[in-house]
């Protein structure tokens, strides 16, 4: 399957125009994208459009959005957004598509000197106290669209744990409580590399071009 997909995507080279302008988002879709012709470049003079409220209840419905809303500005071209964030099953998948404002929704700390990552995080362990099941999972939804019209969409995850106190001082985020089991490292204590390619980003186009493959042969 993955033969094919990759042999197919070398045959119909695709641009796919992100909107997003955060070269960390970029990189994980490049690093997905290597060994195909897809090609990932940031949607042109995205800071000069203003961006839309995310007003939708899941990840899905904010990246539907964005990608409809952005796709208007690039008539004929696919643009893809994408949204995502931290869910943890023990606190019904909080924090969710709220994962940005965790704290600040619920007035935490509202006047500390600490960063709003900082401050997030301190949330979450505090939402976590006596919770003993830490999985997690970071989420990514995918979605592509044209002429604002969504075509496909696709999620990546990445499993992981929770710890009781943060790790590392690398990425950005929840990632120095976001433990991974198999490299016995959080996400703030591994290099950009091994992030990259373990990317719920990089997971989700990787999803979402083997079903443009399956299901919207057309787009190509
Ligand atoms: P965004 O809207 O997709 O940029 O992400 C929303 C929020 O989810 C971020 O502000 C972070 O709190 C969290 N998040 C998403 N992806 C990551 C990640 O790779 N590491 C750490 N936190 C993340």
């Amino acid at each position: 399957m993955e033969a094919s997909i990759q042999v197919n995507l070398v045959l119909m080279p695709l641009i796919l125009y992100v909107a997003s302008s955060n070269p960390g988002k970029l990189r994980d879709f490049r690093v997905a994208a290597e060994h195909t012709s897809v090609e990932i470049l940031p949607l042109p003079n995205l800071a000069a459009i203003p961006a839309p409220d995310e007003t939708g209840a899941t990840f899905a419905e904010n990246a539907r959005l964005k990608a409809e809303y952005y796709s208007l500005q690039l008539p004929g071209q696919l643009v893809l957004a994408d949204d995502s964030g931290l869910e943890v099953p023990a606190l019904q998948n909080d924090p969710g598509v709220r994962s940005a404002r965790f704290a600040d929704d619920a007035h935490y700390l509202p006047n500390s000197p600490l960063s709003t990552d900082e401050r997030n995080n301190l949330f979450l362990l505090d939402r976590m106290t006596n919770v003993t099941a830490r999985a997690a999972r970071y989420r990514c939804v995918l979605s592509l669209a044209r002429d604002g019209a969504e075509i496909l969409s696709a999620t990546g995850e990445v499993p992981g744990e929770i710890l009781a106190s943060p790790r590392g001082t690398g990425g950005f985020g929840y990632d120095p409580l976001f433990y991974l089991p198999q490299l016995h490292k959080t996400m703030a204590e591994i290099d950009l590399n091994t992030k990259h390619h373990l990317s719920h980003r990089g997971a989700a186009l990787r999803a979402l071009l083997a079903r443009t493959q399956q299901s919207a042969p057309e787009i190509a």
